[in-house]
């Protein structure tokens, strides 16, 4: 069922069609700290400033945010910058002290919107306001969770709402800290295009040196804006220090930025993409057509197994297949995490045609004993 929000439109958020930006230490660490980043990012006119009062640290031992103290001096200093304040809350408790202390915007940490309690704690402590608020995707690839995060806000009365996307955790090693498995917000810009949504690279790559390349990857998918972390020395942050840039980086990033358009009337290139589409339309009728015969296969595999009491899983065989088609897909330079989730998928969809097979027999044979 697509999700009912009821939304303020994305100009509340940002005047014109320029991406959103929203910058800032990811701790608010001292009023120097915060002072000196802020002076440095004021010439660059973001839509608000971010910075961490309270951190949700993996583990325990780490600078865990100044806490309620900040709030006073960081809501003063942003003030002098004429820059709104946005924090991080994961409790009612802190929605409270920092709605007293002048905070102007809200959001919500990728490791609290995966707790429904937390989030309807929220969503309890910021009714009746009309305080701004964007939901991180919970830490888990799970879109339902980060909707209904996104629903209790809404139902408690916030409208002018928007996600950010900041990735998911794996177990495997990436370069990423955060896998960005961008298919994930893609759905949720197809089920909710009215919400503003956007995408922070700084937690996705845990490393400053890929947050331009990730930040342009985001404008190419049509986010609506960015929230980056900045420090005016990244090197001695508090926390985070491998993944912040400096606001001179950060102008250097949005000055690089190219913007696309989503159509155009040249009648030359219309025609072009026009032609190579259709040639795609060809070759996913064709795929298809390879795949029916492929599980065609796999089930007339699972009917002579079933004959004659033979697993479904050949753990030779299909690791032959997976290594023989893996070799192959390199020589053909098809990118070998694809072609692995591929494999895995194809795999997958065999087995369950097995094991459908297998109990539909065991049924019959229940039913005529
Ligand atoms: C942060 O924004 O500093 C933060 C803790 O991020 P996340 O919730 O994405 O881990
Ligand atoms: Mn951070």
């Amino acid at each position: 069922m697509n999700p009912q929000l009821n939304l303020l439109p994305k100009s509340a958020w940002k005047p014109d069609d320029r991406p959103l930006l929203i910058t800032g230490p990811c701790s608010a660490e001292t009023p120097a700290q915060f002072r000196a980043t802020l002076e440095q990012l004021a010439p660059l006119r973001p839509d608000a400033v971010r910075a961490g009062i309270w951190k949700p640290r993996t583990r325990p031992n780490n600078f865990e945010g100044v806490g309620k103290e900040a709030l006073s001096w960081a809501v003063e200093l942003a003030a002098e910058q004429d820059l709104p304040l946005m924090v991080e809350v994961a409790s009612g408790k802190h929605v409270d002290e920092a709605l007293q202390a002048g905070v102007k915007m809200l959001w919500i940490g990728a490791r609290t919107t995966v707790n429904p309690f937390m989030v309807q704690e929220i969503a309890d402590a910021v009714q009746g306001t009309s305080v701004p608020m964007l939901v991180k995707n919970p830490v888990n690839p799970d879109l339902e969770l980060w909707i209904g995060a996104i629903e209790r806000l809404n139902k408690a009365g916030i409208t002018q709402l928007g996600a950010i996307h900041r990735g998911f955790s794996g177990y495997e090693k990436s370069i990423f800290r955060n896998h960005p498995n961008w298919e994930i917000p893609i759905e949720m810009k197809r089920l909710l295009p009215e919400l503003l949504l956007i995408c922070d690279p700084s937690h996705i790559s845990g490393n400053s040196l890929l947050v331009p390349d990730l930040a342009q990857i985001a404008i190419d998918l049509d986010f609506d804006g960015l929230m980056i972390e900045t420090h005016f020395d990244p090197q001695n942050a508090w926390s985070d220090a491998k993944q912040q840039i400096t606001p001179q980086e950060l102008k250097a990033l949005m000055a690089g930025l190219i913007y696309r358009r989503e159509q155009t009337d040249d009648v030359v290139f219309n025609a072009k993409l026009e032609e190579l589409r259709s040639q795609i339309d060809e070759v996913d009728a064709r795929l298809i057509e390879i795949l029916r015969e492929r599980l065609l296969l796999a089930s007339e595999v699972g009917r002579v197994k079933n004959q004659n009491d033979i697993t479904i899983l050949q753990p030779r065989r299909w690791s032959e297949i997976f290594n023989s088609r893996l070799e192959k897909a390199a020589q053909s330079e098809i990118d070998s995490h694809f072609m692995t989730r591929l494999l895995h998928l194809l795999h997958q969809e065999s087995i369950n045609t097995q094991v459908k097979m297998f109990k539909e027999a065991r049924d019959t044979v229940k039913k005529d004993a």
